[in-house]
């Protein structure tokens, strides 16, 4: 038997369009229709630290949208707004503020055709804007590397470099990253803890707690319509997913992949 999971529930985003067809965007129609589900089971929306330091059995809602894409200020934040919650944006501080779309393998097949500008992302003003509405910013590293394939010298770098430029942009303290591609092992995030953040996202299969530095996410993609949405968030699905049984049943794990 599998216990209930009331425990706070942080959900990763990326891109939002009403057209483009990438596994990473989500139309807005669906992404309210999601909100508007969870609110309605109680849930409080907060920023992702906030998540992390929820009593135990609290039922936040932190979402969360990796490489700020400019649609998540133009589609999402009116949403979030109408519904009076706020949301996370972790940047890639090399793209921001250079009104080029952004390229890395996962989205640069993307480059060249007619989506090309959903791959730009918001500018520090923005983000900036964001964050006096309440919003969370932190790190998305500076290149968006997968940091288990770059060396000591290239990890500390992605991880210092990105957080004192978010600091020096946005004029407040950067305590959180997520981990691009949900990358990771344990030489980045003692990397991580070194670096001085106190949280960090991750995208596991795995579900179980491993730390602040390893806060496990669930990925929303475009397949994922109203049923595999309901069944994502569940909590008898999530309690599966924390415990090692998740890793042997192949087929349901089909739902936690990244697109
Ligand atoms: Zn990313």
């Amino acid at each position: 038997m599998v216990s209930a999971v009331t425990d706070p529930l942080v959900l990763c985003y990326h891109a939002l369009s009403p057209t483009w067809s990438a596994a990473l965007s989500t139309t807005p129609t669906r992404f309210e229709r999601q909100l508007g589900l969870l609110l309605s089971r109680g849930y409080r929306g907060v920023t992702f630290t906030e998540a992390t330091r929820a009593a135990p059995g609290e039922r936040v809602l932190a979402v969360t949208f990796d490489d700020a894409y400019r649609s998540v200020l133009a589609l999402a934040e009116p949403i979030l707004q109408r519904h009076g919650i706020p949301a996370t944006v972790f940047a890639p501080t090399d793209y921001i503020g250079s009104e080029r779309p952004m390229r890395w393998p996962g989205i640069e097949q993307w480059l060249g055709g007619t989506d090309e500008p959903e791959l730009v992302p918001m500018s520090w003003a923005e983000l900036r804007a964001l964050a006096e509405r309440g919003w969370e910013i932190g790190s998305h590293t500076c290149s968006h590397p997968h940091l288990t394939q770059i060396g000591d010298d290239a990890l500390a770098d992605e991880l210092a470099r990105s957080k004192s430029t978010c600091e020096r942009e946005l004029g407040a303290a950067c305590d959180s990253l997520a981990y691009p591609y949900g990358d990771l092992d344990e030489r980045v995030v003692a990397a991580a803890a070194r670096a001085g953040y106190e949280t960090a996202a991750a995208l596991p299969s795995r579900l179980d707690a491993r730390g602040a530095l390893q806060w496990p996410r669930i990925g929303v993609y475009n397949a994922d319509d109203e049923l595999r949405f309901r069944l994502k968030v569940s909590a008898p699905l999530r309690g599966l997913r924390r415990t090692p049984l998740w890793e042997s049943l192949g087929a349901l794990r089909g739902l936690a992949s990244r697109g």
